[in-house]
């Protein structure tokens, strides 16, 4: 491009002169001759580099030179404007502190026709914030692709404990929804936090992570859903207990009608601090009705057999008796053996009628006040003839002080009867059995202790089990069903005590249990 530098043509001489001075004054810009001395300066030219006028007019301009430029650079630039094109392009020169300057150049070269360039003018753009703005952003650059490396196997090892997570979660709902169990997670604020798909089927409800329903509106819920609710609710949705919640029936009656059985276990974090707590309710209706046929079918067959049995033992009775003439020694001998099993045949039929009752959760028991002597000196009365035949010593140690317990009378004569017939049935002739009254803090113990064939460790572990009797021959040659100490500790259990039992083999054994008071 070649600048006309020739006025049009409405525009006099003077005035255009005037615009072109003013324009060049605008920006920082220099005029040199054709050998490149400076003959003009403007003041932002002064403003920009810090020389004045008088300071650049006569010089050349590499007094603005840095060394961040070779010779080639300069010598591209002097050929481009010599040869009448104009040169652009960024250069970085000094002010006149010597500071580094960037700057955009633009040089235009001025023709004259015939004479060829007569002038030069250098126009400035200061660049140096650009510049300063552009390295900035390159370093941050730099910063955040160093940071990215160092982030990236971060990235990748978190990206695989999240997906392991997510893994498992998913892992855990899928157990915890293919579980027939309901189950509903509550915080320690009672607050609802989860529950598992059998407990949406069996409450009608629906969970979903982002959006879940509020506790209030499960509560209300519930109330609908439960005969009994505000105990359902008081007890396991509600309870500040940070301890496991005993294990109850309850009937549902909305949207269907179930037997439930319910119970709260404690969440505890690592530090053993109470979160919370995850209740679960389990679908008993079937089980239920399973039992209740089973305790049919039995109490049906018991009667059954109860009738033929009373007169087989009858009749054995008086014929053994001598009521239907003298018997041959044989004669007795085979009438003593039907009369034995008839007699295990009748309290077989009598303890499976019980543990059938106790399992279906027929047998309740009514606690009135029980005069805890009284009642061991019955049972005492009751076996002194069996302890007699034996020559056994029935022995009490009960404090003088009253002994008033709350307990069902017929279930606390029948524990005492099965603990101490059992002492008395596994104790050799000449023995001692003793029971022993304690009070303690919270309960009354009762102790049944004998001088009996005691027990292994191996018969220990198993003696609360149902039809467990020993192996050794004594207790063999022994009637019994096994089902005595089950039924023992089913009724003490129904009356919030426990059982507990020491033994050693040929010493004796002693069984405590306990009457909460
Ligand atoms: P049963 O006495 O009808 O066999 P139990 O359930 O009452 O049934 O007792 C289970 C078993 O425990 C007995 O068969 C016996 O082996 C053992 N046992 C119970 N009480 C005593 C005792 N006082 N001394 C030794 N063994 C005992």
């Amino acid at each position: 491009m070649i600048l006309t530098v020739a006025p049009p043509s409405t525009l006099r001489h003077e005035e255009w002169e005037y615009l072109i001075h003013s324009v060049l004054s605008a920006v920082p810009a220099f005029i040199t001759d054709s050998n490149g001395i400076i003959l003009w300066g403007s003041e932002r030219f002064g403003d920009l580099t810090g020389y004045s006028v008088a300071d650049i007019v006569g010089m050349t301009p590499e007094i603005f030179k840095s060394q961040v430029h070779d010779n080639r650079f300069y010598g591209k630039l002097w050929k481009t404007i010599t040869k009448g094109k104009i040169w652009e392009g960024q250069v970085t020169n000094r002010d006149r502190n010597g500071s580094l300057l960037h700057l955009r150049l633009r040089i235009i070269p001025f023709k004259k026709r015939k004479q060829g360039i007569t002038h030069f003018i250098a126009l400035y753009e200061d660049i140096t914030r650009e510049m300063e703005l552009q390295e900035r952003l390159k370093q941050s650059e730099e910063k955040q692709n160093e940071l990215l490396t160092t982030l990236m196997p971060l990235m990748k090892e978190l990206k695989e404990a999240t997906t392991a997570l997510e893994n498992a979660r998913t892992e855990k709902d899928a157990i915890l929804n293919a579980t027939g169990e309901a189950m509903v997670l509550i915080s320690n604020q009672h607050d609802i936090l989860w529950f598992n798909r059998s407990f949406e089927d069996m409450f009608l409800v629906q969970y979903t992570s982002d959006s879940s329903i509020t506790t209030e509106a499960l509560h209300s819920h519930l109330q609908k859903a439960f005969e009994n609710a505000n105990e359902v609710l008081s007890k396991y949705f509600t309870s500040t207990e940070s301890t496991f919640t005993e294990q109850a029936t309850y009937t549902q009656v909305w949207p269907q009608k179930r037997n439930l059985e319910i119970y709260a276990s404690p969440v505890k974090s690592k530090s053993e601090e109470y979160i919370g707590s995850l209740v679960v309710l389990r679908d008993v209706t079937r089980e239920r009705e399973v039992e209740r046929l089973k305790t049919e079918f039995i109490s049906h067959i018991t009667h059954e057999f109860r009738t033929p049995l009373t007169s087989i033992r009858g009749y054995t009775e008086m014929m053994l008796d001598g009521d239907t003439g003298e018997l041959s020694d044989d004669q007795r001998q085979f009438l003593n053996t039907v009369s034995r099993n008839a007699n295990y045949l009748s309290d077989l039929v009598n303890d499976l009628l019980e543990v059938s009752k106790i399992e279906s959760g027929a047998v309740r028991i009514k606690l009135v006040e029980v005069d805890l002597r009284s009642s061991i000196e019955d049972v005492i009365e009751r076996l002194s003839p069996q302890a007699s035949e034996k020559r056994i010593r029935l022995q009490t140690r009960i404090p003088k002080s009253p002994l008033e317990i709350k307990a069902d009378p017929n279930r606390l004569s029948q524990i005492l009867l099965n603990l101490m017939s059992n002492a008395i049935k596994y104790t050799k002739e000449g023995g001692r059995v003793t029971v022993t009254v304690r009070k303690r803090k919270s309960a009354i113990a009762v102790s049944v202790e004998d001088t009996g064939i005691g027990m292994s460790s191996e018969d220990l572990e198993h003696l609360f089990e149902k039809f467990y009797r020993s192996s050794n021959p004594y207790v063999e040659s022994v009637r019994g069903t096994g089902l005595g100490l089950w039924i023992t500790k089913s009724m003490v259990e129904m009356h919030g005590g426990s059982i507990t039992v020491e033994s050693k083999v040929g010493k004796g054994s002693r069984f405590t249990f306990t009457i909460p008071r």
